[in-house]
């Protein structure tokens, strides 16, 4: 469709003739209008399922597997039904737009400046949902443990020790007011920081690279805890996969 307007303004703009001109014009017209009866019969087919460019992953482990740290009824909902919903949200607000569509989701929300106004603020939210939730679940595994080798190093470097850092990003987790994040990041200078997040922003929206993340969005533990954050994020501990994390670190210092 921008072609074609683009196209209707170069004509007017640079004519060859009035003749010429006004059937340009008509021309140029027409074809606007069959694109934009083009877009709208196929918005309406793709409203249900909304095909796109994102899809749902499969957690790497069954809903229960994190049980009784975290309960098989809420990965479901939150698995199942938020992050599916940032999926669709996401692909709905791409739909028409080819160059968009061809991005990753980490291109997508590291670039959100080349996004247009009017997708922007629902690709930050959704986009960033998509992203935020596909690393959240790799970023737990049932059985937990405790990070090894270089990353255990950075921490004790940076927070003094394992004890300090849980301590140190458990109340960072805490004073997220409303719904957010918290995360240990590779800041794009190397350094090793706990840092929060708003509603679905993602450290790579500033360019850092996300190590750890903790969803503190009451959806992600009000079935089981209610308003009792503080026993979410303690249980949580239990289930974070520091493997990942250790890999994460390793790619992030390569940059
Ligand atoms: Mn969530």
């Amino acid at each position: 469709m921008h072609r074609a307007v683009k196209s209707t303004c170069r004509e007017i703009l640079h004519p060859s003739g009035p003749r010429v001109r006004l059937v340009g014009v008509m021309k140029t017209l027409l074809s606007a209008l069959s694109v934009v009866l083009l877009a709208t019969v196929g918005a309406r087919a793709s409203d249900t399922p909304p095909s796109g460019p994102f899809t749902l992953p499969e957690l790497p482990y069954a809903y229960d597997a994190l049980e009784p740290h975290i309960d098989a009824k809420t990965m479901e909902i939150h698995h199942n039904k938020h992050h599916a919903a940032y999926v669709n949200n996401a692909n709905k607000a791409l739909e028409g737009n080819e160059d968009l569509s061809k991005m990753s989701v980490w291109d997508l929300i590291k670039h959100l400046d080349e996004v247009p106004d009017e997708i922007r603020t629902t690709l930050r939210n959704n986009a960033g949902g998509h992203a935020n939730h596909s690393l959240f679940w790799l970023m737990m595994k049932p059985g937990g443990g405790q990070p090894t080798g270089d990353l255990a190093e950075a921490i004790d470097e940076n927070f003094g020790s394992f004890e300090e850092f849980k301590k140190e990003f458990s109340a960072a987790a805490m004073k997220v007011f409303g719904s957010g994040w918290a995360w240990l990041t590779l800041t794009p200078d190397g350094e090793m920081v706990i840092e929060t997040t708003p509603n679905q922003d993602n450290p790579m929206m500033n360019g850092g690279h996300p190590l750890l993340g903790l969803d503190v969005w009451e959806h992600a533990y009000y079935l089981k805890n209610q308003n009792r954050r503080t026993d979410y994020v303690d249980a949580w501990w239990n289930v974070v996969n520091w493997d990942y994390v250790a890999e994460r670190y390793a790619e992030a210092k390569k940059d």
